[in-house]
């Protein structure tokens, strides 16, 4: 079809490559191709001709970027290891139970056969179910390009709403998740199941001696890219028994930042946020 600029079913003209090598993946990001993973939002972006690449280069030769690594301490999922095979993963599941509970909530079953956690984290948007998770649990970006590797903590990656810390030339390899020896629950609210959130958190904690320790709370789906609940993680920190943690949890999400678009403004989301919360912290007095 003729390259027809007021059309939006097709994208602009690109040249693709599909190389079977890293190192020809970095050379012609270098000549500024631009990474594809599985196109799910990519494509879509290009239709709509909000983004226009002369060149894209497919990453699905590229065995590197495909495997998922159990360490003493950490797991390392390359950047091209798919929402599926996180959610079916026995080593996930048994290593960080929450990150494949995550996965599994992502759109439906084709977006999670073809989607990706690198694409994901690269793509930024702000209600993406791995945020809040992969920020509370520390997770670190691995990074490669021609001039070498580095790794950035996912709050010093996810800069804002499709906002990363990637510069020209740079790819994401692998996403580095610490594992968390405790509890974890993750709750979306959205208006149909497949649906991107409205609301999203994440609560992780751990249970010794009956007390609370290591509590930690990300809330995703905001304009700034995901956050966790200080004041509130330190009221709950220590405690025994069950805590009136209202007043401070009030004032926390008041604080916060939620995406506004056409499924609900900044009070509404808020409103959920809270109410997600308080149903978490039920489940946890329980
Ligand atoms: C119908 C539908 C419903 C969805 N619902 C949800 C949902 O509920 N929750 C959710 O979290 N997500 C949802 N998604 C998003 C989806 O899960 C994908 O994670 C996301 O679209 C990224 O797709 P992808 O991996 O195919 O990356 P692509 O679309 O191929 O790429 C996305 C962006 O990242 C860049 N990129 C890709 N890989 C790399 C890399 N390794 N290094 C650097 N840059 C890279 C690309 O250049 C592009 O800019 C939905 C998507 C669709 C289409």
């Amino acid at each position: 079809m003729e390259d027809d600029e007021g059309s939006l079913m097709y994208p602009a003209r690109f040249d693709y490559y599909r190389p079977s090598t890293l190192n020809e993946v970095l050379e012609l990001m270098e000549e500024g191709c631009r990474p594809m993973a599985g196109g799910q939002s990519l494509l879509p972006m290009m239709k709509l001709r909000l983004l226009t690449p002369n060149c894209l280069v497919d990453l699905g030769e590229i065995e590197e970027l495909r495997g998922i690594a159990v360490y003493k301490d950490t797991v390392k999922i390359g950047a091209m290891v798919t929402h599926n095979e996180i959610e079916e993963s026995q080593e996930i599941s048994s290593s960080i139970p929450v990150l494949a509970q995550t996965a599994a909530n992502i759109g439906d079953l084709q977006v999670r056969m073809r989607g990706t956690i690198g694409g994901s984290v690269s793509h930024a948007d702000p209600s993406a179910n791995y945020l809040p998770t992969l920020l509370a649990l520390d997770a670190k970006v691995k990074l490669v390009s021609k001039s070498g590797r580095r790794s950035l903590p996912l709050q010093e990656f996810v800069r804002g709403p499709l906002l990363t810390g990637l510069k020209q030339g740079e790819l994401v390899e692998a996403v580095e998740v610490p594992i968390y020896g405790g509890n974890g629950l993750i709750r979306k609210f959205s208006r149909r199941k497949a649906d991107f959130a409205i609301a999203i958190v994440t609560l992780l904690y751990k249970k010794e001696e009956r007390r609370l320790n290591d509590v930690r709370v990300a809330v995703g789906a905001l304009r700034t890219g995901p956050r966790r609940l200080t004041k509130l993680e330190e009221s709950l920190n220590g405690r025994m028994g069950r805590i009136d943690v209202s007043d401070i949890l009030i004032r926390e999400v008041k604080s916060l930042e939620p995406v506004e678009d056409l499924h609900g403004g900044v009070e509404y989301r808020r409103n959920v946020i809270l109410t997600l919360i308080t149903r978490m912290m039920e489940e946890l007095w329980r």
